[in-house]
């Protein structure tokens, strides 16, 4: 899974992801940066939401 490091400034392959729930619902995917080691965070769309929000971007 692609993720942005904050410390590369750069996307990185997410190593050891896992999927983990906020307190507020919301999906998210933690990792290692396989490059420098840092934590990385990302949030996932909802189901059903995801489709529709990426078609919104793609015709900006
Ligand atoms: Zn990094």
């Amino acid at each position: 899974m692609e993720a942005y490091c904050v410390k590369c400034k750069a996307k990185r392959e997410m190593k050891n992801p896992k999927t983990v729930t906020t307190k507020n619902g919301r999906q998210m995917a933690k990792g290692t940066c396989p490059v420098c080691g840092t934590t990385m965070n990302k949030f996932l769309a909802k189901a059903g939401t995801a489709a529709g929000a990426e078609k919104k971007a793609a015709k900006k």
